[in-house]
């Protein structure tokens, strides 16, 4: 199962291409480059044939792990099965072939899906009007932050504070830093929400907004948040949802419809679009009236009907992203939008919910859940239970690998000890989510017995157990030629 790089494979005059003898006239590459732009040195690229270049990446391929191969229950991250009618539909040759630069008037459909497409996000939560180009969720909280900003300058003070609960996404935080606020933390009360006391403790005029996830990364819904929202507002902060959770209320509850004024959305999550590796992603912006003078720019106006982008909004925070976002993102997740329909969106929230309380029901005699309620669309569990026999949470994460399965995502929330945080997602069958519950039972046994097994795992994975640590501090990605 090793496979070495494709420099590895590459011997001299190896060829993966073969071209007829050139029949013009051959000049001088300098002729038509100046000296100084050309390379002194070739630029090592392997010599391989086309077969050996497909192989190599095939074999990778499979030893990847992904959602189109098996159950991929990583918490917050809404793995959810992308449909392929997705992909047909952003390769179509009028969205494919299309450059950024062409002049609006030859891409009005690109133009009028993005319409639409923000249309049925300011539908779907309630919202007034919705900016498509963040890249993706942390880069909609800041471009969120930003506005916050903004509207508060416009008010004569920018104010010094975001307030975010201790249960919250690490991107929290760091987007309110990098947007010149300090983040202050909010503990959460013995219920897992949102502790109304504590919150009270810091709401003053320097309070800029509160930003919280619901439901909230413990997948509990905030039912308090009506109380929150009055509350923040009282002081003129704003309400910051953190959207990334949205797949638990589409078509049952709307963010506008209960206190909050600005929040991203996932579509890489909720919306079905491929993610994990990076992107690309999109985390569009949804705000209420009051802040809509300050989304970024450009923005799809309608003139004269027809559709061009405007830069005419002298109140926003300026451009936030090359261009005007992830274009095909848009497509995959209109796509996905319009073949779900209304009544579909809300089975996804209903059988994403029914999904996970069916999975926390056939485990949770053996995992401990941190806050034993009724759940959203995701829960978190503890490996607690198995520290007595020297086993941490790590390695039933790594044992889940030799069974074939995606580890859950682990450690967060960060308010729960040895946490594992299971999101099954509304696309997975019965008998996925059994084989899944099935295999963390084993595990469990596992480690009562043999605990030695699950310290050693994975045993049946492409590589053993990696030293995470070392990867993130001394990352080596880059292969380089010998002199
Ligand atoms: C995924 C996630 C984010 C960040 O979104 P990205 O698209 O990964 O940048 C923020 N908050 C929560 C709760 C998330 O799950």
């Amino acid at each position: 199962m090793k496979e070495g790089l494709i420099f590895d494979r590459s011997k001299p005059g190896r060829k993966g291409y073969s071209l007829p003898e050139l029949d013009v006239e051959k000049r001088p590459i300098s002729s038509v480059i100046p000296d100084s732009l050309l390379r002194k040195n070739d630029p090592h690229l392997p010599e391989i044939t086309e077969n050996e270049v497909i192989r190599h990446f095939t074999r990778l391929a499979e030893m990847n792990y992904h959602v189109d191969r098996g159950f991929y229950p990583l918490g917050s991250c809404t793995m959810k099965y992308n449909p392929k009618v997705n992909e047909d539909a952003a390769r179509l040759p009028g969205f494919l072939e299309i450059h950024p630069f062409q002049p609006s008037s030859t891409v009005q459909g690109a133009l009028r899906l993005m319409v639409e497409l923000q249309g049925y996000l300011a539908e779907i939560s309630g919202m007034d009007a919705v900016t498509l180009q963040p890249a993706a969720g942390a880069h909609g909280e800041l471009t969120s932050m930003m506005i916050v900003r903004r509207y508060h300058e416009k008010q004569g003070n920018p104010r010094k504070y975001v307030l975010v609960p201790d249960s919250a996404h690490g991107t929290n935080p760091a987007s309110v830093t990098l947007a010149g606020y300090q983040a202050k933390t909010i503990k959460s009360n013995e219920r897992g929400l949102v502790n109304i006391e504590e919150l009270k403790k810091y709401l003053n005029e320097d309070v800029a907004a509160f930003m919280v996830t619901n439901p909230n990364t413990l997948g509990l819904f905030e039912s308090e948040i009506l109380k929150v929202a009055e509350l923040v507002h009282s002081v003129g902060g704003l309400m910051y949802m953190d959207g990334a959770n949205l797949n638990a209320l589409l078509g049952y509850v709307r963010p506008g419809d209960i206190g909050f004024d600005v929040m991203h959305f996932n579509l890489h999550k909720t919306f079905s679009t491929p993610h994990g590796g990076g992107g690309p992603g999109s985390g569009p912006v949804g705000v209420k009236k009051h802040l809509e003078p300050f989304l970024p720019v450009p923005r799809v106006v309608e003139k004269d009907g027809k559709l061009e982008l405007s830069y005419d909004f002298p109140d926003s925070i300026g451009k936030i992203h090359g261009f005007y976002g992830n274009f095909d993102v848009f497509v995959k997740a209109y796509t996905y939008i319009r073949m779900m329909g209304a009544d579909g969106l809300k089975k996804v929230a209903e059988a994403a919910v029914i999904n996970a309380n069916y999975l926390m029901s056939l485990i949770k005699h053996v995992y401990k859940i941190a806050y034993d309620r009724f759940c959203m669309h995701e829960f978190v569990a503890t490996g607690r239970p198995f520290k007595k026999y020297g086993v941490r949470t790590l390695d039933i994460a790594k044992r889940l690998l030799d069974y074939g399965f995606h580890a859950p995502t682990i450690y967060f929330p960060l308010i729960v000890p040895e946490a594992l945080m299971i999101e099954p997602t509304e696309t997975e069958t019965k008998e996925t989510l059994e084989a899944f519950a099935d295999a963390l039972l084993k595990i469990a046994k596992e480690a009562e017995e043999n605990p030695e097994l699950l310290h050693e795992a994975p045993h049946n994975t492409p590589v053993r157990r990696l030293d995470d640590a070392y990867a993130s501090k001394h990352p080596d990605v880059r292969w380089k030629p010998e002199e």
